[in-house]
């Protein structure tokens, strides 16, 4: 991985298992973080992704389709409608792909990055994406969708992959 990549946390890593905190107030300072967010998202060819990722337990996700970009904060599903079952990877945990079973449809409410309230209706993949983030933000993973045996053989996995980024390091 190259340095100037900025670092993702992965699977294992406790700040991915916490509740977020709610925003009181989008700051200049949350602003900033929701940019470099964004740059983090797009350098890692992700479609979405969630602060507790880059190591900041609080409410804030990006998430960018290919349909432009939507800063989120505090985001909230108030109704969902429909199911649909895609393969999901996650940043948090490389090289695991698996299949989640989540509403086809949503309807968010959150602020946008100034501060003001934002209505968001979601259907498909851009659902599925919301969903994924909104997941990180109560400390979820795709891996608890996983089946047992999945679970091990994705724990095997991080495992291996800890012990390369230690001894790259070296
Ligand atoms: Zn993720």
């Amino acid at each position: 991985m190259p340095e100037t990549k900025l670092k993702i946390n992965i699977f294992g890593d406790s700040v991915l298992r916490k509740k977020a905190k709610p925003v009181k107030e989008v700051t200049a300072e949350h602003q900033k973080v929701l940019s470099l967010m964004s740059q983090s998202m797009y350098e890692h060819s992700g479609i979405g992704l969630a602060a507790p990722q880059i190591g900041m337990s609080v409410r804030l996700i990006v998430v960018d389709i290919g349909e432009g970009l939507y800063k989120l904060v505090n985001p909230k599903i108030v109704k969902r409608q429909g199911s649909q079952a895609i393969q999901e990877g996650c940043l948090s945990v490389p090289g695991a792909s698996v299949k989640v079973k989540r509403s086809r449809q949503v309807w968010v409410e959150a602020l946008d990055e100034n501060n003001r309230p934002l209505k968001l209706e979601a259907k498909d993949l851009f659902a599925c994406v919301l969903q994924h983030e909104i997941d990180h933000l109560e400390g979820k993973l795709i891996v608890d969708y996983a089946s047992f045996l999945q679970k091990l053989k994705i724990r095997k996995k991080m495992r291996e992959l800890k012990k390369e980024f230690k001894t790259r390091k070296l």
